[in-house]
């Protein structure tokens, strides 16, 4: 085994009888993200990482989970900078400002591109948070495509529940690039039989919830069923909707 790949979060994702591997991955990576960006090692205070911040922001749902965390002061520096450079490109952007040609009240074409808005959408549209989890992501399904050739892990990764649609869209992306030669078929075939069965079992656990409520049932035990809407929330999409907010220790 390569030195350089740790196969241990992988490995681990897998054992851990979660609907998804990949959302147990995500998870943690975005916990770790989030505390390496204003946690306790303060790396906001870093140059480095704070040019890093003022050149990318964060996207909507990031800020929420910043604002969540709970260190408001280190929230607080993190945008007092960027609002500066934000300011500044503004400031630029407005200078520059060129109207577009009115359009003719029959014309189809649709107007030029407008600088500012080209540069409005790229400010709101990149997210450090987002990239640093993409870049985690990308390393664990390298991972992933790499531990399949062994055979103990494809056994592992045989009874795992499968995964949610979000996941199981990107490992369909990412095996054009990464999937081994020898496991193709494998892979298909395994990856296919694990959505379909348990996206069944997910639905099953979701009907028993709902027949739950049938007052003939009152008495009948709960079964799988007594979280299955935020478990089905997370086949359908990912994430984990029942976690309470992650804050600072
Ligand atoms: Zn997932
Ligand atoms: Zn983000």
């Amino acid at each position: 085994m390569k030195e350089q790949i740790d196969t241990l979060p992988v490995n681990e994702a897998f054992e851990s009888g979660d609907e998804c591997p990949f959302c147990v991955l995500e998870r943690q990576s975005e916990q770790r993200a989030l505390r390496y960006v204003i946690g306790p090692g303060a790396s906001y205070m870093e140059p480095d990482v704070r040019a890093a911040t003022d050149s990318k922001g964060f996207c909507r749902q990031h800020f929420k989970r910043l604002y969540d965390y709970g260190n408001s002061l280190g929230n607080a520096l993190v945008m007092q900078t960027y609002f500066v450079g934000l300011q500044k490109e503004l400031e630029n952007e407005i200078e520059g400002l060129e109207l577009p040609g009115k359009r003719g009240l029959f014309s189809k074409k649709p107007q030029e591109e407008m600088s500012i808005l080209q540069w409005a959408e790229r400010k709101t549209g990149s997210c450090f948070l987002c990239d640093r989890l993409e870049y985690n992501m990308d390393r664990y399904y390298t991972t992933f495509f790499y531990l399949i050739k062994d055979g103990e892990f494809r056994k592992k990764a045989e009874n795992c529940k499968g995964f949610c649609m979000h996941h199981f869209t990107e490992l369909l992306q990412q095996a054009r690039t990464k999937l081994p030669n020898g496991q193709i078929e494998w892979f298909y075939e395994t990856v296919c039989a694990l959505m379909k069965e348990n996206l069944a079992r997910v639905q099953g656990d979701l009907d028993w919830f709902i027949d739950k409520f049938d007052y003939r049932n009152a008495s009948a035990p709960w079964k799988n069923s007594k979280d299955a809407v935020s478990r089905s929330m997370q086949k359908l999409q990912g994430g984990y909707p029942a976690d309470p907010p992650f804050k600072q220790d």
